[in-house]
């Protein structure tokens, strides 16, 4: 979706906002109203300029009024109206669940669009609470919203484009690479890569990389690992001899950088004879900076290798050097192998499988703000002590999972207090080797 501005559509029963909803969104501009190919001219159209991006919305007011009954016309029609969108408003009178909303529900499930439920008509703060009904449609994203009173509204916009410019990033169509785990393995010259590389290719049945005609970018190598589709990252870079000699250069080579960029998980790989430096540590930081998921791996393991009491020794000494190196990062796993003997080479890809899945973990809402309320409802923070309070959290997207607090003021929030909240998710939930990110929001 990069080069086309995005289409958001208003979704829901009859009479319970949409139109309210799409001259809300459009504001003044509700005469920038155009046509769109392929959609039936009942559903009216605007474009919303937000201070971060610009997008289309769709009113399916009018179009899907008619009369109470859910029937195969109007699922049709919303099938019809969903054609092309990127994102779906759900509107609801958050005041009562209808039966109506569960059928809507199943068929945007069925589209597998991208959904924030908007519970509306909560016109005051003690009736939000009323939102969480909804979780039950199956959706993370529920936004207490009154219309009337435009409460909501700039969380709404925040969200939407929250959403949007993740889409943006990912690509809203899962396409050809669906499910692939992209891996970058990133080193010092002479650690093992291309050795890395051919000890995995050497596994795989079928290298698909070279049949014509395919989008594939031809740098990379894509193969199957127990039965998981795998995309080495511009192997064919790899394989070249560097020219950047230099042990210190090699991960500011522009390269590199974008290799990590491309990938989701990125394995760096060490030699194990080499103690880690404060220039690893820049990997480190770089490419959890840049989102990404790391593994680290000590390659060369075999020249190493003693008898079974002694090396287990080694590892720990190894493992427990590189953590007091990367600092903050110590959810980054550590792997010893033999990219010449094939040592673990079993280990460090069940490693890059569990951190992708991490990776591109979502927490349920439910699951989520049950956690938040068992650990900062009764905690200091919210005691008379703290100003700050925590309303609710949601995950707003995964790789790397996105979670945004909602709380009554930012000046509330102390300097340490997200990489507070980043530990307890990971002592919650685990994330090894992914970044977390944490925004927050004020609720007015
Ligand atoms: P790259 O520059 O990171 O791609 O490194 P190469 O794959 O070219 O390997 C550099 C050197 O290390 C070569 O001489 C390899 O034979 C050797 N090497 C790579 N992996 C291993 C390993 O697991 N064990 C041992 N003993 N040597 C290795």
């Amino acid at each position: 979706m990069k080069n086309k501005i995005p289409i958001v559509a208003i979704i829901g029963r009859p009479n319970v906002g949409k139109s309210s909803l799409f001259n809300l969104l459009l504001g003044e501009r509700k005469s920038i109203v155009d046509e769109m190919e392929g959609v039936t001219r009942d559903i009216n159209m605007g474009v919303v300029r937000t201070g971060r991006m610009t997008f289309k919305l769709l009113d399916t007011a009018g179009y899907l009024e008619k009369g109470d009954d859910f029937n195969k016309l109007v699922q049709e029609k919303i099938r019809e109206a969903l054609t092309g969108t990127d994102l779906v408003l759900f509107i609801v009178d958050g005041r009562e669940p209808h039966p109506y909303d569960e059928d809507i529900a199943r068929i945007l499930k069925r589209e597998q669009k991208p959904v924030i439920i908007i519970a509306n008509k909560l016109d005051n703060r003690e009736m939000e609470i009323l939102a969480s009904q909804f979780y039950s449609l199956g959706f993370d994203t529920i936004i207490p919203f009154s219309v009337s009173h435009k409460r909501g509204y700039v969380q709404i916009i925040e969200i939407i484009e929250d959403m949007l410019s993740h889409l943006e990033y990912s690509g809203s169509d899962q396409g050809p690479e669906a499910g692939e785990i992209k891996i970058a393995i990133v080193g010092k010259p002479n650690v093992g890569k291309s050795m890395l590389i051919n000890r995995l290719l050497g596994y795989e049945r079928s290298i698909v990389s070279d049949i014509p005609g395919t989008t594939r970018d031809a740098l990379d190598d894509v193969f199957e690992y127990s039965g998981q589709s795998i995309r080495l990252i511009d192997t064919a870079g790899l394989r070249r001899k560097s020219k950047v000699s230099g042990n210190i250069e090699y991960f500011s080579n522009v390269r590199t950088v974008q290799t990590i960029e491309r990938s989701d998980v990125v394995i760096m790989l060490m030699d194990a004879a080499e103690q880690i430096t404060q220039q690893d540590r820049k990997i480190v930081e770089m490419v959890i900076e840049k989102g990404k998921a790391l593994v680290i791996a000590y390659n060369k393991w075999d020249l190493k290798r003693t008898r079974s009491d002694d090396d287990y020794k080694q590892m720990e000494a190894t493992r427990k050097h590189t953590y007091r190196e990367i600092g903050i990062y110590q959810f980054v796993p550590v792997e010893f192998i033999s990219a010449q003997d094939g040592y673990h080479i079993d280990r460090l890809m069940e490693l890059v499988f569990r951190v992708d899945k991490d990776y591109h973990f979502r927490v349920s809402t439910g699951v989520l703000n049950a956690w938040v309320s068992k650990e900062f409802r009764e905690s200091d923070l919210n005691k008379p002590s703290s100003n700050l309070r925590i309303y609710y959290a949601t995950q707003i997207y995964s790789a790397p999972p996105k979670f945004m607090f909602f709380i009554n003021k930012k000046e509330h929030v102390r300097k340490d207090f997200p990489r507070q909240i980043e530990k307890k998710l990971r002592e919650a939930f685990e994330f090894t080797g992914t970044p977390i990110k944490i925004t927050f929001k004020e609720k007015s």
